[in-house]
């Protein structure tokens, strides 16, 4: 299994780099005008179309290739907007930029950005980009892929083969508004975020304070207190995947997702909820947890398993024992069983984020490929009459473990 990361650093810019930054960012955009003329977004038509056009422009020819590249990326990216119905304007990329993956060089802890005739712009690589690339270094697969570089900062990604973990059992994710669950039939953790969702909050309230009605100094506040908001959240989630991650190494266990592209939709304007709980639901990505998990379990080698929608059906109502529909007494009858389920066979309360974990890592189970005869027998062995142990973390208070490039 490939997997791939990437470190991120700033260096100081130089005329020359600036050149071809610009350069190359109108030579995406040439390119995509020729696709969008030509209708073409496949990478070998774009080639074809576009590569002796590109003739004009004062540059080594693999940028050129990159180039067309990118444009085919962002072309086919349009193309499958507007294959979901979504209002798409002709793209056209901003930022001025610079990709290759042909080229470059590193020579102790230099990185080389060829400039074409042998000539190269030296970027001296600061402690933490050394220590990331170096302490992989003595791996075999260990292999720098491309590097993209901005105004101000250098991303340089890198790949290494990763055995996958032989897994014999799963746990299921469960990405709610106030917490992340983790978890099988016999252990939970979960992960409390009140804080992102608090975050999300003031920001929102300070955001919302601004009196002056002047759209540019409006658009500046938001990008800023944005920004600021999603580094922090980011911060908190970091956390959690490192944990996560690290848990189902430790057990050996398959992370099991379930398909909740359904839950934006949900909130959406039109839908008949207010404007605040729109913003309160919509606080934190809970696709970014996922992004998290999903790239550092690959690095890792843990097996990922996406359930489809089909598979997802109920997690959240069944009884992970006894498979009836659950009863929600609501909470205004039994405040003390707030955000828990009963099971009238069963005779007990559940939670509502513990069955949907337990629920998932059972369906899961056959997704396996290791254990695939036995999955049946799995399922009934694990649900017992115990409940899981359940943990519960304050995410903001877990020790993000350096940037130790092996976890
Ligand atoms: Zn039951």
């Amino acid at each position: 299994m490939k997997a791939i990361k990437s470190v991120r650093q700033s260096y100081v810019p130089d005329p020359r780099t600036f050149d071809f930054l610009e350069t190359f960012r109108d030579m995406v955009n040439h390119c995509i005008r020729t696709g969008l003329q030509n209708n073409a977004w496949a990478l070998k038509r774009l080639s074809k179309l576009s590569y002796r056009e590109l003739i004009q422009y004062d540059i080594p020819s693999y940028y050129k290739l990159c180039a067309i590249s990118k444009a085919a990326g962002i072309l086919s990216n349009r193309r499958q907007s507007i294959k979901r119905g979504i209002n798409t304007k002709n793209p056209h990329l901003k930022k001025p930029i610079l990709i290759s993956c042909y080229g470059f060089k590193l020579e102790g802890d230099v990185f080389k950005i060829p400039l074409g005739g042998r000539k190269y712009f030296d970027i001296p690589l600061n402690h933490h980009t050394r220590e990331v690339i170096h302490g992989n270094g003595n791996d075999a697969t260990f292999k720098i892929n491309s590097f993209v570089l901005t105004a101000g900062a250098i991303s340089i990604s890198y790949s290494k083969d990763v055995p996958e973990i032989q897994c014999n059992s799963t746990a299921g994710i469960d990405r709610n508004l106030r917490n992340v669950t983790v978890g099988d039939c016999s252990q939970v953790v979960q992960y409390d975020i009140s804080k992102a969702a608090r975050i999300a909050e003031n920001t929102r309230s300070i955001t919302s304070s601004f009196k002056r009605d002047d759209h540019r100094i409006r658009k500046q506040l938001y990008s800023k207190y944005g920004t600021r908001r999603k580094n922090r959240i980011n911060q908190l989630l970091h956390k959690i995947s490192q944990d996560v991650v690290y848990n189902a190494a430790q057990n050996k266990h398959a992370l099991v997702f379930e398909d909740i592209r359904h839950i934006r939709k949900m909130y959406q304007k039109g839908n008949w909820q207010g404007k605040k709980h729109r913003g309160t639901m919509n606080g934190w990505s809970f696709s970014e947890i996922k992004r998290q998990i999903e790239y550092k379990s690959k690095w890792r080698g843990i097996p990922i398993i996406q359930l489809s929608r089909q598979d997802t059906r109920g997690t959240s109502r069944l009884c992970p024992r006894c498979g009836k529909r659950l009863q929600d007494k609501g909470a205004w009858n039994t405040p003390d069983h707030n955000r828990e389920l009963w099971c009238d066979t069963c005779q007990r309360w559940q939670d509502r984020d513990v069955i949907a974990v337990m629920n998932q890592s059972l369906r899961g189970l056959p997704r396996l490929g290791s254990s695939k005869g036995d999955a049946g027998e799995a399922m009934r062995g694990n649900v017992d009459n115990a409940l899981p142990l359940i943990l519960r973390v304050d995410a903001s208070k877990l020790q993000l473990i350096g940037h130790n490039p092996s976890t």
